[in-house]
């Protein structure tokens, strides 16, 4: 049987981009992708790229502060939106050509369009045009859940947080994941009054406790007004704009914004997966096996449609992975089991390897922590303080975990991550000499137990 395409990609983000231009140029295979937005996806348009140029900007009025402390004669006016806005703008356009012009030089055919699946090997565009293909790769990222009932009170997700006409004076941020907690420090930077409402017992669920608890109480000492074991009870949109919200805790206040940071779920909706007898996981998620390929044979998915570990670095190598097997003949998975990531909270997380929770479940664990105050802030006058921790397996002295709250940690556990990932036991990083003085040099100098667990 012939077809029009030896792969067709759905979705042009970073999953089925490089599944598509590794597939094409490397391997020559004939390929087509249909993109519904713009091309790059989340990553580009709508999440990592944009939310870190944030980042960057809500850190000026800190540096500046510091900069007075250090002796320069130094002051920060207003923050202009509008004008961040525009560059903005203009660099997430110059990026999506770049990922445009890749696809191009690979000899991919792109439809910007939304495209369904007809039948196993055929693709459906919006147009009503059909187009058929040997195998075809569903990656279709996923899209932000806002309960309907605050959704249609004006309520803001991560998605329209870009386009906001102007910057709020005060926002609600609803939710304690990643999303929720590196806003809340995002507009706590950026001057705006900032108050998070988090229903458990502490944010970022899932990491090291100790880390979490460090965080969320460096946040408060930042000036975010962080409620825990608090969601919304009522809310009301306001004649001027303002929205007033009562929550489950008695206290009542009043935004210029509300954002939803409550989770995200993969875009699978109206794909015609149901129809091909492709049943989906509980919350929408594709069904993959470790090679991505799903029940019907011909449809592999990949990145945050599969709902494995929704990160742009992830997405990549499984769409990589794809292309290696599919048409490289190499068979080839990405393997989820350690994956460094990191927060981009004020002060950072990076963190890679298992919490001190999860390891001491496993087995005997040696747990070495330190939190100190680093000598750039407190040469500044600040109070603020880094943590800094390994988990050692009490057995193999291997290092288990490393989590570190500091500023630029996650460009720390980039390089602890390739140590960890080779193996390292706490006597490799022992011998290893500290730069000095950096904050990093902790993790190697750190030579007294703080906590055993077990045995
Ligand atoms: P996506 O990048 O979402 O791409 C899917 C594409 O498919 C989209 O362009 C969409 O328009 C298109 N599409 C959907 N349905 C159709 C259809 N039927 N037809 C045609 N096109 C379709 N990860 C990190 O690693 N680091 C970070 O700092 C980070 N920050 C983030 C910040 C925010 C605010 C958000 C929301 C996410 C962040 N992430 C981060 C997560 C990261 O963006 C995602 O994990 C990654 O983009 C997933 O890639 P993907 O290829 O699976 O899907
Ligand atoms: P998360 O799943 O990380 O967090 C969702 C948060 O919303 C949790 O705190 C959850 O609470 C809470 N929540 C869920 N439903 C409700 C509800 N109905 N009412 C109140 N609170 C609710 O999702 P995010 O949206 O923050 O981010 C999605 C994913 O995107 C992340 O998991 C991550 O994979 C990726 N990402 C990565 C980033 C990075 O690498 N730096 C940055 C941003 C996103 P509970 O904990 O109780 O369930």
């Amino acid at each position: 049987m012939s077809f029009d395409y030896d792969l067709f990609v759905i979705g042009g983000g970073s999953g089925g981009v490089r599944a598509a231009r590794i597939s094409a140029s490397e391997y020559g295979a004939k390929v087509a992708l249909a993109e519904e937005y713009r091309m790059g996806g989340t990553c580009v348009i709508r999440g990592c790229v944009p939310k870190k140029l944030m980042v960057f900007a809500s850190g000026f009025p800190g540096a500046v502060a510091d900069a007075q402390a250090y002796g320069w004669d130094a002051t920060i006016g207003a923050f202009d939106w509008q004008a961040f806005r525009g560059r903005l703008d203009a660099e997430l356009t110059r990026l999506e050509g770049i990922y445009r012009a890749g696809l191009d030089r690979a000899g991919v055919t792109v439809f910007d369009s939304r495209a369904t699946l007809a039948d196993a090997h055929t693709v459906q565009l919006a147009d009503g045009r059909t187009v058929t293909a040997r195998h075809i790769l569903i990656a279709t990222g996923g899209t932000p859940v806002v309960p309907k009932k605050w959704r249609d009170m004006g309520a803001m997700s991560s998605n329209e947080v870009f386009l906001m006409d102007r910057m709020p004076k005060s926002i609600l941020i609803v939710g304690g994941g990643y999303i929720a907690s590196e806003f809340a420090c995002i507009f706590n930077g950026l001057g705006v009054k900032t108050t998070q409402f988090y229903r458990g017992a502490q944010i970022l669920r899932g990491f090291d406790e100790e880390a979490r608890g460090h965080i969320s109480d460096e946040m408060c000492a930042n000036g975010v007004d962080l409620r825990l074991g608090t969601d919304i009870l009522e809310m009301e949109r306001r004649d001027d704009g303002t929205t007033w919200v009562k929550s489950t805790t008695g206290h009542d206040g009043t935004y210029d914004a509300v954002m939803f940071a409550t989770g995200r779920k993969p875009n699978s909706d109206g794909l015609g997966l149901q129809a091909l007898g492709l049943d989906l996981a509980q919350g929408g998620a594709i069904p993959v096996d470790k090679f991505s390929q799903t029940a019907v044979p011909s449809i592999y998915a990949v990145g945050d449609v599969t709902d494995r570990a929704n990160l742009t670095p992830v997405a990549i190598r499984e769409g990589h992975a794809f292309a290696d097997t599919v048409f490289g003949a190499k068979p080839t998975y990405f393997d989820h089991g350690l994956i460094p990531t990191a927060v981009f909270t004020q002060p950072e997380f990076g963190t890679v390897g298992l919490s001190e929770e999860d390891a001491r479940d496993k087995g005997p664990v040696n747990v070495y922590a330190a939190a100190f105050r680093p000598m750039h802030s407190l040469f500044a006058g600040r109070q603020a303080r880094a943590l800094m921790k390994l988990i050692v397996c009490a057995r193999s002295d291997k290092v288990l975990g490393c989590h570190i709250v500091a500023d630029h940690s996650g460009e720390m556990i980039q390089l602890a991550g390739v140590a960890i990932a080779m193996g390292a036991t706490k006597a490799d990083f022992d011998r290893t000499l500290a730069v000095h003085p950096t904050m990093a040099e902790e993790l190697v100098t750190m030579r007294t137990v703080t906590r055993s667990w077990g045995d």
